[in-house]
């Protein structure tokens, strides 16, 4: 297939290589000018997007996704496929998927999880909202660049899911880190904590797969110095998506409201933008009384 790339930073770039080595032509746009091998850079979103079948966006937020999809429907041709793999809003999502289906196009929402690392690889997991007819078309394109699929709902139901999944793992890796934590205090080595949840109900992919400890389970950022990974400051936007997303429907999420916090907090503190497993230091830093 013929395929615009829009949005090629450390996820657009390797799933979009990912794509080419699946066969496909793609024409890549972005601001930074980045490209992967393999792909036609164009000078912009509309150009790429005139000359394809399917336009894929892989951008930081809903309103620049909005913006992104105004500047290059008009020009799209008939009936094309629109892939939004960014983490977005809901609302968002679903009006530019809107924006889409009203000019004759077939749209889905289909965030990842996996990271960087999942995009190199081709494993990630896309969470779909949109019409199972267009789930359909878009497969061939979404298993080229991950290993998993899972349709969610109608059209924003992918980011909603996603929201929910980033607003767990924020509140098991702060959970973690305070268990940790608390297990220094008792004198209990960090190994035996680790020997121990892992494999009891304490369990989580914070404590099994990513440990925020170095030196204990598998690798993780915590063994690189805490080099993302997983950025704090996205792990923080998309638990104020989560926010933003219970106050206007009314969900009570006390704990998603108190990590929100303690990672926005975090954020503002640091000097550079550790990974949020980083987290760990700063609550190695207080006491129970502040
Ligand atoms: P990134 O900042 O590395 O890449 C975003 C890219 O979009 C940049 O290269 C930027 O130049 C480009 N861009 C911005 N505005 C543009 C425009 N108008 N037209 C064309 N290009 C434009 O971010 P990333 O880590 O690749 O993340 C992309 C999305 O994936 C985000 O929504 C993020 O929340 C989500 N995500 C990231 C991860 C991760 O581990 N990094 C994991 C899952 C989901």
């Amino acid at each position: 297939m013929k395929i615009a790339f829009i949005g090629l930073g450390n996820m657009g770039r390797p799933m979009a290589r990912n794509l080419v080595l699946a066969g496909h032509d793609v024409f890549g746009f972005d601001l930074s000018g980045d490209m992967p091998e393999g792909a036609t850079k164009c000078d912009s979103a509309r150009t790429a997007a005139a000359q394809a079948d399917a336009i894929i966006t892989m951008l930081p937020n809903g309103h620049i996704l909005k913006d992104v999809y105004a500047d290059v429907i008009p020009g799209a041709r008939d009936a094309s496929l629109f892939i939004d793999c960014s983490t977005a809003d809901v609302e968002s999502a679903r009006t530019a998927a809107g924006m889409a289906k009203e000019a004759g196009h077939v749209a889905i929402d289909a965030p990842v999880s996996g990271g960087t690392t999942g995009a190199t690889a081709g494993t990630l997991t896309f969470m779909v909202g949109g019409d199972a007819s267009a789930l359909a078309q878009a497969e061939p394109l979404l298993s080229a660049m991950g290993q998993r699929t899972v349709h969610c709902g109608a059209n924003g139901s992918g980011q909603a899911a996603k929201m929910c999944n980033n607003m767990i793992l924020g509140i098991t890796m702060v959970g973690t880190c305070e268990a940790f934590v608390l297990a220094e205090k008792l004198g209990l080595s960090a190994t035996a904590l680790f020997d121990v949840v892992s494999t009891s109900s304490g369990q989580s992919w914070s404590m099994n797969t990513y440990c925020p400890v170095p030196d204990v389970g598998p690798q993780s950022p915590a063994d690189n110095h805490y080099q993302p990974g997983f950025a704090a400051s996205l792990m923080l936007k998309d638990l104020e998506l989560s926010q933003q997303a219970a106050w206007s429907s009314n969900a009570a999420t006390p704990l998603g409201a108190n990590v929100t916090e303690i990672y926005r907090d975090f954020v503002v503190d640091e000097d550079v933008d550790r990974d949020f497993s980083a987290i760990i230091e700063t609550l190695r830093s207080k006491g129970a009384v502040s």
